[in-house]
């Protein structure tokens, strides 16, 4: 091991870079990092915690409005963008300097550039022109905004890079897609007062995720005045006096303050030395690697967002433990993709496990359905129209549940217990057997009794 200059070099100190990084330092190994941004990654520093941050700001304006049924009188309540802001980036601060510290009691080697692969060997920093020799290299670099077909204007079109750091709050904007960075900005602004557009190719938002779920989400947000534009795309952005006018592809234009495109991400692996070192691409675009995160070149790993996997904080950091287990701790571990539980903290929030209804139909003989949607207690004494809805996805030959799924006020949290569940195999009559827990929202999923559906293979019901 002593002739290389270290036995791990990580490239990217986000989510699944640092805990590679201090796990296999805690083997032993002689580790150092590389990050050419802010340590944390795109979780800490530009993208779950911060999101979370400025959804939670946008939710007060429901409460003081709800709060009058309940017998409060609230002031015309006054919102401060760049006091939210400038506390948001103390808190992302304060979160860096705890993860360089933990890394340094990791006794982790913090270099502060760029790096990029020479050989499968070899990393050079930029910042200084140095190589370094490392036995192992795991390329950990994350994900980018990518903003779609060149359209002209695009120079004036911000990310969700940009808009935490936008000097004022819009007072109209419009954003372009219909995954869960779109559809979680769109609330985000909407809540804090700005008019929103939501614009997305597609026919209907989140794809991906179970179709009651979809247009249920969709409804809900239009009740609460999101405008969603789907089958449309942004064809064109002019500045104009009064901010930016957005063309769409059907020719209507819409005048904003601000064009925000979610349009997806892609994986960081540009002039990275991926073909110096004979590393490949799988078809999705990241980088190829087999279920312990190595690719083809066996001394180089990849990890995370960069795989184009499941793109998820705690898929990330699961994957950089297995990895280091794996290649320092003597314990071969792949991550387990399968049923990974996830939210969308939209307005109202999504939580959602395992199967959608379609592809159970998809994969299973028999399917059934059990769903409700009802207005949440909380809301009877606010003048707020607004439901809530779940459901479950259960293997009609086993009665186990496949996938649950939910839309209202604290979705993120539930799914990740009916996530234990699943990942246990529940089946629907061990889900009946537990006592309600009176009055929550939660009890819903317990005492779903009836079928709303069921598939068989042959014939659907
Ligand atoms: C707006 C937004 C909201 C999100 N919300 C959620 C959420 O609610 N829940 C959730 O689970 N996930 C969420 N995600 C996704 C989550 O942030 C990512 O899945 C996660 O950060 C991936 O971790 P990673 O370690 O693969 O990469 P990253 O965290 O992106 O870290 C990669 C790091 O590598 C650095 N880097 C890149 N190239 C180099 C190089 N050549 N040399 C040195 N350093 C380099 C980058 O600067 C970056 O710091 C969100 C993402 C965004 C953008």
């Amino acid at each position: 091991m002593a002739d290389h200059d270290v036995d791990l070099f990580v490239i990217g100190a986000g989510s699944g870079g640092v805990r590679a990084a201090r796990i296999a330092a805690s083997y032993g190994a002689r580790v150092m990092i590389a990050e050419e941004f802010r340590v944390g990654g795109t979780c800490v520093i530009r993208g779950c915690v911060p999101k979370k941050l400025l959804v939670y700001a946008s939710r007060y304006a429901d409460d003081f409005e709800d709060a009058a049924g309940y017998g409060w009188t609230v002031g015309e309540p006054t919102f401060d963008w760049g006091k939210l802001i400038a506390n948001k980036d103390r808190e992302i601060a304060r979160l860096e300097a705890a993860y360089t510290a933990n890394l340094e009691r990791a006794k982790v080697a913090i270099v502060k550039s760029r790096a990029v692969l020479q050989d499968a060997h070899t990393i050079r920093l930029l910042a200084t022109g140095e190589t370094i020799s490392t036995r192992t290299i795991l390329i950990a670099t994350g994900a980018a905004p990518y903003p779609g077909a060149d359209i002209a204007g695009l120079e004036h079109v911000i990310s969700s890079n940009e808009a935490f750091h936008l000097p004022e709050l819009p007072k109209r904007i419009l954003i372009q897609g219909g995954g869960y960075i779109a559809v979680e900005f769109a609330g985000i602004f909407h809540g804090l007062g700005s008019e929103v557009t939501l614009v997305y190719r597609g026919e209907n938002i989140l794809r991906g995720f179970d179709d009651d779920v979809r247009t249920h989400l969709r409804s809900e947000m239009e009740q609460r005045g999101i405008r969603i534009i789907t089958r449309q795309t942004v064809a064109a952005v002019e500045k104009v006096d009064r901010g930016y006018c957005a063309e769409l592809s059907d020719r209507e234009t819409v005048i904003v303050d601000r064009v925000m495109f979610a349009t997806g991400r892609r994986p960081n692996v540009a002039q990275l030395g991926l073909e110096a070192a004979g590393v490949h691409l799988a078809r999705n675009g990241g980088i190829a690697v087999d279920e312990f995160s190595r690719s083809v070149v066996p001394s180089i790993y990849a990890i995370g967002d960069v795989t184009n996997r499941i793109n998820l904080t705690p898929v990330a950091i699961r994957e950089g433990h297995a990895f280091a287990d794996t290649v320092f701790g003597n314990k071969p571990t792949a991550a387990d993709h399968t049923d990974v539980p996830t939210a969308v903290f939209s307005e109202p929030e999504v939580g959602a496990v395992g199967l959608t209804e379609g592809e159970a139909c998809a994969q299973l003989p028999k399917v059934d359905i059990y769903k409700t949607s009802f207005r949440p207690m909380k809301m009877s004494l606010a003048a707020r129209d607004t439901r809530a809805f779940f459901k479950l996805v259960v293997d009609g030959d086993s009665n186990r549940v496949v996938g649950c799924h939910i839309v209202g006020p604290d979705a993120g949290e539930m799914i990740q217990l009916v996530g234990i569940a699943v990942k246990m195999k529940a089946t629907k009559a061990d889900i009946d057997a537990v006592m309600a827990v009176h009055p929550t929202a939660a009890e819903e999923l317990v005492t779903l009794r009836e079928k709303a559906l069921s598939f068989r293979r042959e014939a659907a019901e």
